[in-house]
């Protein structure tokens, strides 16, 4: 990937959300790995992932991100298949996803962003992420 970089960068990814004092360890190890990652995990893999440096259960990795998404800190999008995927919220990834084989292409800039920040200063919804996914054909399906 040596192209020139977008103009509109990811948004978001300049504002790290500081560690809320009132997570338990386990909720702050569960953001921390998921601020690490570069993609949408799901809650197995991320477990997989916070599992190598401590102990936890799969239980506790869903509860703290059930904890997490109230928050405002992360995010979840589900795949064509039903498989939930998380971020953490200032990740804000946008996808090119195929209807037939299901493969997802992120999206390198968001132009939604402006209108969140418009919406989030003329109503009293205080917004924490948004969604956006475009669905068609890939290359190699449309073949
Ligand atoms: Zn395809
Ligand atoms: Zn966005």
């Amino acid at each position: 990937m040596d192209r020139d970089p977008p103009i509109q960068k990811t948004c978001g990814a300049s504002v790290p959300v500081p560690p809320a004092p009132h997570l338990t360890p386990g909720q702050q190890a569960v953001l921390a790995a998921l601020q690490q990652q570069p993609q949408p995990i799901s809650a197995q893999a991320l477990h997989g992932v916070i599992r190598g440096q401590r102990s936890i259960g799969l239980a506790t990795v869903y509860r703290a991100l059930e904890l997490l998404k109230l928050l405002g800190l992360v995010q979840h999008r589900v795949t064509l298949t039903g498989e939930t995927l998380y971020s953490a919220v200032e990740q804000d990834h946008h996808y090119l996803t195929c209807l037939q084989c299901g493969v997802s292409v992120p999206v390198d800039s968001c132009l939604v962003q402006e209108l969140a920040a418009r919406l989030q200063g003329t109503s009293s919804f205080r917004i924490y992420y948004h969604t956006l996914e475009f669905f068609g054909v890939c290359e190699g399906c449309e073949g």
